[in-house]
């Protein structure tokens, strides 16, 4: 084979490649008109080469940012450097449909794209190619794997019958109210909620009626709360609010609001009515709390004396 014929099939072999490479390749010439088209472009365009060369890319493909697009290229054309977009920033250059079918999902094909100078035998750059790489399916699988991490948080931190903080989340919220009045110093109060005689709810009526009733409670202390306070359930039948920038004052007429709307309620599951109270506890942040389990303490010790004086009432804490 002669050298010119070997040099010939090179170059034909090479063609076929970029023809057939699974990325797409575009090369516009300063005036952003199309000079090659490969296969790729044409699988998912579903246009031609000899349908888009010679044609303007911003009045066939009306998805791409003329002003975001000719910004980049400029950069390509006068500084003869390499650019990238990749899809975190901007999902797709092109529109394309996605037709996978494990990441079917996703509407349209994330792509991350890369301009490349073709720099001419006089050093000049008249020309720039056009990579587009098709990332679906790792955007997909970030995406979704970022989405699942989010519910998870949310799922850490919930209690899964009643949509409030769990215990853990809830102490970890007050902690970091501890640690704040610290410095401010600002009134805070903390509200311990313990249900009276629950066992009579599940003896007498089962554990069903029982978690009505530890959902009722749960959605009255939402409607009654206000968007800065933290409020969770602290164990069974056991809830605990954080009522911050609040005094003693304010948090037992907060309390004893709450304590009356419970006690005038009435629960119906199926053909069972159920009347319940609750006992509560309330101790402002002090500097004789000296930790934020003190508190805790203080605001149960208030609890128990609710309790001991017959149920179905508020007591403050008073140090
Ligand atoms: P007191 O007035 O002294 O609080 O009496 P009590 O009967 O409420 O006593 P206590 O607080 O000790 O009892 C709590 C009961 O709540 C014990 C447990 O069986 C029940 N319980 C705890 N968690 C749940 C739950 O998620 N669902 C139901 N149905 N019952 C629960
Ligand atoms: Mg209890
Ligand atoms: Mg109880």
């Amino acid at each position: 084979m002669s050298l010119e014929t070997e040099q010939i099939n090179e170059l034909h072999w090479l063609m076929e490649m970029l023809h057939t490479i699974d990325v797409g390749l575009v090369v516009l010439d300063r005036q952003y008109t199309i000079q090659i088209w490969n296969g790729f472009m044409e699988n998912h365009s579903g246009l031609l080469p000899r349908e888009v060369k010679g044609k303007n890319i911003f009045s066939l493909f009306e998805e791409i940012p003329q002003e975001w697009f000719t910004r980049k290229a400029e950069s390509v054309f006068l500084l003869k450097n390499k650019a990238f977009t990749i899809w975190e920033q901007r999902p797709y250059v092109f529109k394309f449909e996605n037709y996978r079918p494990i990441t079917g999902t996703a509407d349209f094909m994330y792509q991350n794209s890369t301009f490349i100078p073709l720099i001419s035998a006089t050093g000049e750059v008249t020309h720039l190619c056009l990579i587009i790489y098709d990332v679906t399916d790792n955007a997909v699988h970030k995406i979704d794997l970022e989405q699942a991490n989010e519910e998870l948080a949310i799922l850490s931190k919930t209690d899964g019958l009643t949509g409030l903080f769990n215990r853990r989340h809830w102490e970890h919220c007050l902690q970091a109210e501890y640690k704040r009045w610290t410095r401010s110093h600002n009134a805070s109060c903390l509200v311990m909620i313990d249900i009276d005689h629950f066992k009579r709810v599940n003896d007498s009526y089962g554990h069903l009626v029982g978690d009505e009733v530890i959902r009722h409670l749960s959605d009255l202390i939402r409607e009654h709360v206000r968007e800065t306070d933290v409020s969770g359930r602290y164990g069974g039948e056991e809830f605990s609010i954080l009522l911050a920038d609040t005094s003693l004052e304010n948090a037992n007429v907060f309390a004893e609001r709450l304590r009356q709307k419970v006690a005038s309620s009435l629960i119906k599951y199926n053909d069972i009515e159920v009347n319940y109270t609750i006992s509560m506890g309330i101790a402002e942040i002090s500097a004789e709390q000296k930790t934020y389990e003190a508190w805790i303490e203080s605001a149960d010790g208030a609890l128990y004396q609710s309790k001991e004086n017959g149920r179905n009432r508020v007591t403050l804490y008073k140090g």
